[in-house]
Protein backbone atom coordinates (compact mmCIF):
# COMPACT_ATOMS: atom_id res chain seq x y z
CA UNK A 1 0.00 0.00 0.00
CA UNK A 2 1.41 3.72 -0.90
CA UNK A 3 1.93 6.04 2.11
CA UNK A 4 -0.79 8.35 1.64
CA UNK A 5 0.73 11.75 0.47
CA UNK A 6 2.10 14.62 2.94
CA UNK A 7 1.00 17.66 3.02
CA UNK A 8 4.54 18.75 1.57
CA UNK A 9 4.05 16.45 -1.23
CA UNK A 10 0.35 18.32 -2.43
CA UNK A 11 2.21 21.66 -1.75
CA UNK A 12 4.81 20.06 -4.44
CA UNK A 13 1.98 18.88 -6.51
CA UNK A 14 0.18 22.19 -6.25
CA UNK A 15 3.45 24.42 -7.39
CA UNK A 16 4.24 22.49 -10.09
CA UNK A 17 0.54 21.92 -11.55
CA UNK A 18 0.30 26.19 -11.00
CA UNK A 19 3.79 26.46 -12.86
CA UNK A 20 2.64 24.12 -15.68
CA UNK A 21 -0.69 26.18 -16.71
CA UNK A 22 1.44 29.34 -16.43
CA UNK A 23 3.89 28.08 -18.68
CA UNK A 24 1.30 26.75 -21.27
CA UNK A 25 -1.30 28.81 -21.07
CA UNK A 26 0.74 32.31 -20.60
CA UNK A 27 0.07 35.26 -18.04
CA UNK A 28 -2.92 34.26 -16.14
CA UNK A 29 -4.86 36.02 -13.29
CA UNK A 30 -5.28 35.08 -10.09
CA UNK A 31 -9.06 34.07 -10.33
CA UNK A 32 -8.53 32.50 -13.47
CA UNK A 33 -6.04 29.69 -11.79
CA UNK A 34 -9.05 29.76 -8.75
CA UNK A 35 -11.08 28.98 -11.02
CA UNK A 36 -9.26 26.60 -13.29
CA UNK A 37 -7.28 24.42 -10.53
CA UNK A 38 -10.50 23.93 -8.15
CA UNK A 39 -8.52 25.11 -5.11
CA UNK A 40 -9.41 28.63 -3.13
CA UNK A 41 -7.53 31.89 -2.98
CA UNK A 42 -5.77 32.39 -0.26
CA UNK A 43 -4.13 28.76 -1.51
CA UNK A 44 -3.38 30.18 -4.57
CA UNK A 45 -2.24 33.14 -3.09
CA UNK A 46 0.23 31.18 -0.80
CA UNK A 47 1.32 29.07 -4.07
CA UNK A 48 1.88 32.40 -6.43
CA UNK A 49 3.81 33.81 -4.04
CA UNK A 50 6.41 30.76 -3.19
CA UNK A 51 6.78 30.33 -7.34
CA UNK A 52 7.46 34.02 -7.24
CA UNK A 53 9.78 34.20 -4.71
CA UNK A 54 11.20 30.99 -6.24
CA UNK A 55 12.01 33.52 -9.14
CA UNK A 56 10.17 31.19 -11.14
CA UNK A 57 7.22 33.73 -12.04
CA UNK A 58 6.27 37.34 -11.72
CA UNK A 59 2.43 38.78 -10.36
CA UNK A 60 1.43 42.39 -12.08
CA UNK A 61 -1.38 44.07 -11.94
CA UNK A 62 -3.23 43.62 -15.48
CA UNK A 63 -2.86 45.95 -18.47
CA UNK A 64 -6.63 46.09 -18.35
CA UNK A 65 -8.28 46.21 -14.98
CA UNK A 66 -11.67 45.50 -16.32
CA UNK A 67 -14.60 47.76 -14.53
CA UNK A 68 -15.61 45.28 -11.74
CA UNK A 69 -15.58 46.04 -8.60
CA UNK A 70 -13.08 45.28 -5.65
CA UNK A 71 -9.36 44.81 -6.58
CA UNK A 72 -8.27 43.34 -9.88
CA UNK A 73 -6.95 40.07 -9.71
CA UNK A 74 -3.02 40.05 -10.09
CA UNK A 75 -1.82 38.60 -13.19
CA UNK A 76 0.40 35.67 -12.84
CA UNK A 77 3.68 35.38 -15.77
CA UNK A 78 6.83 32.66 -16.32
CA UNK A 79 9.50 34.17 -15.89
CA UNK A 80 10.69 33.11 -19.36
CA UNK A 81 14.24 35.15 -19.41
CA UNK A 82 15.51 33.87 -16.33
CA UNK A 83 14.11 30.46 -16.25
CA UNK A 84 14.67 28.42 -19.69
CA UNK A 85 15.79 24.70 -21.25
CA UNK A 86 18.18 23.67 -24.25
CA UNK A 87 16.19 21.77 -26.55
CA UNK A 88 18.54 19.76 -29.52
CA UNK A 89 16.85 18.74 -32.66
CA UNK A 90 19.00 15.75 -34.90
CA UNK A 91 17.19 15.77 -37.97
CA UNK A 92 18.35 13.78 -41.16
CA UNK A 93 19.55 16.98 -42.73
CA UNK A 94 19.68 19.42 -40.11
CA UNK A 95 21.06 19.91 -36.40
CA UNK A 96 19.40 22.64 -34.47
CA UNK A 97 19.29 23.92 -30.29
CA UNK A 98 17.37 26.30 -28.94
CA UNK A 99 17.17 28.27 -25.45
CA UNK A 100 13.24 27.91 -24.74
CA UNK A 101 12.01 29.77 -21.92
CA UNK A 102 9.92 29.03 -19.45
CA UNK A 103 6.17 29.63 -21.20
CA UNK A 104 7.28 28.17 -24.06
CA UNK A 105 9.14 30.78 -26.80
CA UNK A 106 12.42 29.83 -28.01
CA UNK A 107 14.53 32.91 -26.99
CA UNK A 108 17.48 31.84 -29.49
CA UNK A 109 18.78 29.21 -31.37
CA UNK A 110 21.58 28.21 -33.86
CA UNK A 111 20.89 25.50 -36.53
CA UNK A 112 23.04 23.81 -39.39
CA UNK A 113 21.61 22.18 -42.36
CA UNK A 114 23.35 19.08 -43.47
CA UNK A 115 21.74 17.85 -46.42
CA UNK A 116 23.45 14.76 -48.02
CA UNK A 117 22.55 12.20 -46.09
CA UNK A 118 23.80 10.07 -43.03
CA UNK A 119 26.37 11.44 -40.33
CA UNK A 120 28.68 10.39 -37.66
CA UNK A 121 27.74 10.20 -33.91
CA UNK A 122 31.18 12.02 -32.77
CA UNK A 123 30.53 15.26 -35.08
CA UNK A 124 26.66 15.60 -34.38
CA UNK A 125 28.01 15.59 -30.17
CA UNK A 126 30.92 18.04 -31.37
CA UNK A 127 28.28 20.65 -32.73
CA UNK A 128 24.96 20.11 -30.36
CA UNK A 129 28.08 20.73 -27.75
CA UNK A 130 29.60 23.73 -29.23
CA UNK A 131 25.92 24.80 -29.73
CA UNK A 132 25.11 24.70 -26.25
CA UNK A 133 28.13 26.30 -24.80
CA UNK A 134 26.85 29.11 -27.44
CA UNK A 135 23.39 29.36 -26.33
CA UNK A 136 24.34 28.99 -22.38
CA UNK A 137 27.09 31.90 -22.68
CA UNK A 138 24.02 34.39 -24.27
CA UNK A 139 21.79 33.65 -22.02
CA UNK A 140 21.58 36.88 -19.10
CA UNK A 141 23.78 36.04 -15.89
CA UNK A 142 21.21 35.00 -13.82
CA UNK A 143 19.46 33.18 -16.34
CA UNK A 144 19.19 29.69 -15.06
CA UNK A 145 18.82 26.24 -17.17
CA UNK A 146 16.62 23.94 -15.88
CA UNK A 147 16.39 20.89 -17.79
CA UNK A 148 18.52 19.76 -21.56
CA UNK A 149 16.60 17.23 -23.95
CA UNK A 150 16.81 15.85 -27.47
CA UNK A 151 14.58 14.66 -30.32
CA UNK A 152 16.44 12.21 -32.55
CA UNK A 153 15.14 10.31 -35.52
CA UNK A 154 15.82 6.80 -33.87
CA UNK A 155 13.88 4.61 -31.60
CA UNK A 156 15.06 5.68 -28.16
CA UNK A 157 15.00 3.23 -25.13
CA UNK A 158 12.26 4.03 -22.18
CA UNK A 159 14.35 5.44 -19.99
CA UNK A 160 15.06 8.19 -22.24
CA UNK A 161 18.95 7.53 -22.65
CA UNK A 162 19.98 4.81 -25.15
CA UNK A 163 19.47 5.41 -28.98
CA UNK A 164 18.71 1.83 -30.05
CA UNK A 165 17.84 2.04 -33.84
CA UNK A 166 17.66 5.25 -36.54
CA UNK A 167 17.40 3.59 -40.06
CA UNK A 168 17.87 6.17 -41.54
CA UNK A 169 20.79 7.70 -40.10
CA UNK A 170 22.27 4.69 -39.79
CA UNK A 171 23.07 4.43 -36.19
CA UNK A 172 22.35 1.53 -33.96
CA UNK A 173 22.88 1.02 -29.93
CA UNK A 174 24.14 4.10 -29.03
CA UNK A 175 24.23 5.70 -25.52
CA UNK A 176 23.18 9.02 -27.44
CA UNK A 177 21.80 10.78 -24.25
CA UNK A 178 25.36 9.80 -21.28
CA UNK A 179 27.60 11.19 -24.67
CA UNK A 180 25.42 14.33 -25.21
CA UNK A 181 24.89 14.71 -21.38
CA UNK A 182 29.02 14.27 -21.13
CA UNK A 183 29.43 16.79 -24.49
CA UNK A 184 27.00 19.08 -23.12
CA UNK A 185 28.04 19.66 -19.29
CA UNK A 186 24.58 18.75 -17.88
CA UNK A 187 21.81 16.07 -18.59
CA UNK A 188 20.39 15.87 -21.75
CA UNK A 189 17.16 13.27 -21.97
CA UNK A 190 16.64 12.12 -25.24
CA UNK A 191 13.40 10.90 -26.98
CA UNK A 192 11.99 10.23 -30.60
CA UNK A 193 11.28 13.07 -33.03
CA UNK A 194 8.04 11.56 -34.02
CA UNK A 195 7.00 11.19 -30.38
CA UNK A 196 8.43 14.78 -29.56
CA UNK A 197 6.99 16.29 -32.31
CA UNK A 198 3.33 14.77 -30.88
CA UNK A 199 3.75 16.43 -27.84
CA UNK A 200 5.07 19.88 -29.17
CA UNK A 201 1.86 19.95 -31.63
CA UNK A 202 -0.03 18.48 -28.48
CA UNK A 203 1.14 21.16 -26.18
CA UNK A 204 1.40 24.36 -28.43
CA UNK A 205 0.33 23.63 -31.88
CA UNK A 206 -2.85 21.89 -34.23
CA UNK A 207 -3.41 19.42 -31.34
CA UNK A 208 -4.27 21.73 -28.55
CA UNK A 209 -7.51 20.17 -26.78
CA UNK A 210 -7.25 17.03 -28.69
CA UNK A 211 -6.70 13.89 -26.17
CA UNK A 212 -6.63 11.55 -29.25
CA UNK A 213 -4.15 12.72 -31.97
CA UNK A 214 -1.40 11.47 -34.46
CA UNK A 215 1.27 12.82 -35.47
CA UNK A 216 3.28 12.18 -38.82
CA UNK A 217 6.30 13.46 -40.11
CA UNK A 218 8.05 13.32 -42.94
CA UNK A 219 11.20 13.64 -44.15
CA UNK A 220 13.65 10.94 -45.82
CA UNK A 221 11.68 8.32 -43.69
CA UNK A 222 8.31 8.68 -41.95
CA UNK A 223 8.05 9.09 -37.90
CA UNK A 224 5.20 9.26 -35.76
CA UNK A 225 3.47 9.91 -32.68
CA UNK A 226 0.54 8.81 -30.70
CA UNK A 227 -1.35 11.01 -28.18
CA UNK A 228 -4.09 8.54 -26.36
CA UNK A 229 -6.52 9.73 -23.94
CA UNK A 230 -3.86 12.96 -23.68
CA UNK A 231 -0.87 10.67 -22.92
CA UNK A 232 1.67 9.58 -25.18
CA UNK A 233 1.56 6.20 -26.11
CA UNK A 234 5.20 4.76 -25.29
CA UNK A 235 4.71 0.84 -25.97
CA UNK A 236 6.67 -1.47 -23.82
CA UNK A 237 10.03 -0.80 -24.68
CA UNK A 238 9.68 3.45 -25.39
CA UNK A 239 9.31 2.55 -29.12
CA UNK A 240 5.67 2.72 -29.97
CA UNK A 241 4.34 4.48 -33.25
CA UNK A 242 6.90 3.38 -35.64
CA UNK A 243 3.86 4.01 -38.40
CA UNK A 244 6.24 4.61 -40.70
CA UNK A 245 7.49 0.79 -40.95
CA UNK A 246 3.97 -0.52 -41.34
CA UNK A 247 4.25 -3.03 -44.09
CA UNK A 248 1.03 -1.32 -46.17
CA UNK A 249 2.59 -3.33 -49.46
CA UNK A 250 3.93 -6.15 -48.99
CA UNK A 251 5.40 -6.33 -52.40
CA UNK A 252 7.02 -2.88 -52.40
CA UNK A 253 10.66 -1.75 -52.60
CA UNK A 254 13.06 -2.68 -49.53
CA UNK A 255 13.24 -0.15 -46.67
CA UNK A 256 16.49 0.43 -44.79
CA UNK A 257 15.08 -1.23 -41.39
CA UNK A 258 15.11 -4.43 -43.32
CA UNK A 259 11.48 -5.29 -44.43
CA UNK A 260 9.83 -4.56 -47.61
CA UNK A 261 7.02 -2.67 -48.43
CA UNK A 262 6.63 -0.08 -45.28
CA UNK A 263 4.70 2.64 -45.44
CA UNK A 264 7.74 4.86 -45.84
CA UNK A 265 8.94 3.39 -48.99
CA UNK A 266 5.74 4.62 -50.44
CA UNK A 267 4.93 8.01 -49.21
CA UNK A 268 9.07 9.04 -48.03
CA UNK A 269 11.06 11.81 -49.70
CA UNK A 270 12.37 8.82 -52.23
CA UNK A 271 8.96 7.67 -53.07
CA UNK A 272 8.18 11.43 -54.27
CA UNK A 273 11.16 11.96 -56.25
CA UNK A 274 11.52 8.74 -57.76
CA UNK A 275 9.87 10.03 -61.07
CA UNK A 276 12.17 10.63 -64.19
CA UNK A 277 14.45 13.86 -64.44
CA UNK A 278 14.21 14.08 -60.69
CA UNK A 279 18.07 13.12 -60.06
CA UNK A 280 17.85 11.33 -56.58
CA UNK A 281 18.63 14.27 -54.88
CA UNK A 282 16.66 14.21 -51.62
CA UNK A 283 15.50 17.23 -49.14
CA UNK A 284 12.66 19.93 -48.84
CA UNK A 285 13.77 21.67 -51.63
CA UNK A 286 13.56 19.04 -53.93
CA UNK A 287 10.10 17.90 -52.11
CA UNK A 288 8.71 21.97 -52.97
CA UNK A 289 9.73 21.38 -56.58
CA UNK A 290 8.54 18.14 -57.38
CA UNK A 291 4.88 19.33 -55.99
CA UNK A 292 5.54 22.55 -58.10
CA UNK A 293 5.95 20.65 -61.04
CA UNK A 294 3.18 18.65 -60.38
CA UNK A 295 1.16 21.92 -59.85
CA UNK A 296 2.39 23.34 -63.01
CA UNK A 297 1.18 19.97 -65.15
CA UNK A 298 4.04 17.62 -65.74
CA UNK A 299 2.63 14.63 -66.19
CA UNK A 300 5.40 12.23 -64.40
CA UNK A 301 4.78 14.48 -61.16
CA UNK A 302 1.24 14.57 -61.23
CA UNK A 303 1.42 10.83 -61.77
CA UNK A 304 3.80 10.26 -58.76
CA UNK A 305 2.01 12.62 -56.50
CA UNK A 306 -1.03 10.85 -56.82
CA UNK A 307 0.09 7.71 -56.23
CA UNK A 308 2.07 9.12 -52.95
CA UNK A 309 -1.63 10.52 -51.98
CA UNK A 310 -2.92 7.19 -52.66
CA UNK A 311 -0.77 5.37 -50.15
CA UNK A 312 -0.56 8.46 -47.76
CA UNK A 313 -4.64 7.90 -47.17
CA UNK A 314 -4.37 4.25 -46.86
CA UNK A 315 -2.02 4.46 -44.48
CA UNK A 316 -3.59 7.33 -42.75
CA UNK A 317 -7.64 5.33 -43.43
CA UNK A 318 -5.58 2.11 -40.98
CA UNK A 319 -4.42 4.23 -38.07
CA UNK A 320 -7.58 6.11 -38.61
CA UNK A 321 -9.23 2.39 -37.36
CA UNK A 322 -7.03 1.29 -35.26
CA UNK A 323 -6.87 4.33 -32.77
CA UNK A 324 -9.50 6.00 -33.95
CA UNK A 325 -7.95 10.09 -33.08
CA UNK A 326 -9.97 12.98 -33.69
CA UNK A 327 -6.85 14.66 -35.45
CA UNK A 328 -4.05 13.38 -37.63
CA UNK A 329 -1.30 15.98 -37.79
CA UNK A 330 1.32 16.00 -41.17
CA UNK A 331 4.37 17.54 -40.01
CA UNK A 332 8.11 18.01 -41.66
CA UNK A 333 8.09 17.85 -45.51
CA UNK A 334 4.27 16.23 -45.26
CA UNK A 335 3.25 20.21 -44.72
CA UNK A 336 4.37 20.26 -48.52
CA UNK A 337 2.72 16.68 -49.60
CA UNK A 338 -0.60 16.99 -47.86
CA UNK A 339 -2.15 20.00 -49.30
CA UNK A 340 -1.09 18.67 -52.79
CA UNK A 341 -2.61 15.69 -52.16
CA UNK A 342 -5.75 16.34 -49.56
CA UNK A 343 -8.01 15.30 -52.22
CA UNK A 344 -6.56 11.42 -52.85
CA UNK A 345 -6.06 11.22 -49.10
CA UNK A 346 -10.04 12.17 -48.11
CA UNK A 347 -11.15 9.89 -51.01
CA UNK A 348 -9.01 6.95 -49.44
CA UNK A 349 -9.80 7.29 -46.08
CA UNK A 350 -13.63 7.77 -47.40
CA UNK A 351 -12.98 4.20 -48.49
CA UNK A 352 -11.27 2.91 -46.32
CA UNK A 353 -12.09 3.80 -42.88
CA UNK A 354 -15.32 3.22 -40.86
CA UNK A 355 -17.53 5.74 -41.31
CA UNK A 356 -17.79 6.27 -37.43
CA UNK A 357 -14.43 6.95 -37.09
CA UNK A 358 -13.92 9.35 -39.82
CA UNK A 359 -16.87 11.23 -39.00
CA UNK A 360 -15.34 13.82 -36.51
CA UNK A 361 -11.80 13.41 -37.91
CA UNK A 362 -9.91 16.47 -38.60
CA UNK A 363 -6.72 16.22 -40.59
CA UNK A 364 -4.01 19.42 -40.08
CA UNK A 365 -0.84 20.72 -41.49
CA UNK A 366 1.73 20.96 -38.14
CA UNK A 367 1.30 24.80 -36.78
CA UNK A 368 4.94 24.32 -35.47
CA UNK A 369 6.44 23.94 -38.71
CA UNK A 370 9.80 22.21 -38.80
CA UNK A 371 10.46 23.02 -34.69
CA UNK A 372 7.51 20.71 -33.80
CA UNK A 373 9.87 18.24 -32.33
CA UNK A 374 12.42 20.90 -31.00
CA UNK A 375 9.12 22.61 -28.94
CA UNK A 376 8.42 18.91 -27.68
CA UNK A 377 11.70 17.73 -26.87
CA UNK A 378 11.79 21.64 -24.94
CA UNK A 379 8.55 19.96 -22.61
CA UNK A 380 10.27 17.22 -22.08
CA UNK A 381 12.95 18.95 -20.49
CA UNK A 382 10.67 20.88 -18.47
CA UNK A 383 9.20 17.66 -16.52
CA UNK A 384 11.55 17.77 -13.47
CA UNK A 385 10.94 21.76 -13.25
CA UNK A 386 7.17 20.78 -12.84
CA UNK A 387 7.71 17.78 -10.25
CA UNK A 388 9.41 19.89 -8.19
CA UNK A 389 9.34 23.30 -8.39
CA UNK A 390 11.53 24.72 -5.75
CA UNK A 391 13.92 22.41 -6.09
CA UNK A 392 15.41 25.05 -8.64
CA UNK A 393 14.60 27.63 -6.30
CA UNK A 394 18.11 29.04 -4.62
CA UNK A 395 20.49 31.41 -6.52
ZN1 LIG B 1 10.70 -0.30 -42.62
Amino acid sequence: MRAAPTQEDIRRQNLGALLRRVHILGPVSRAQLTAGMGLNRSTIGALTTDLTEAGLVLEEQPRDPGGGRGRPSLVVRARSQRVYVLAFGVGVDRLVAARVGLGGAILDRREIQRPGGPFGVDETLERLAEFAAALSEAAAPEARCVGAAAAVPAMVARDGGELRYGPNIGWRAEPFGARLSAAAGREVVIGNDGDLGALGEHTRGAAVGYDDAVYIHGDVGIGGGIIAGGRPLTGADGCAAEIGHMVVNPDGRPCPCGSYGCWETEIGEAALLRGPGRGGTLGRDAVHAAVDAASRGDKDAEETLRTVGDWLGIGVANLVNLLNPRIVVFGGTLRIVYPATAAQVRSRINRTALATHREHLRLRTAVLGDDAPLHGAAELAFTGLFDNPLEFTSS
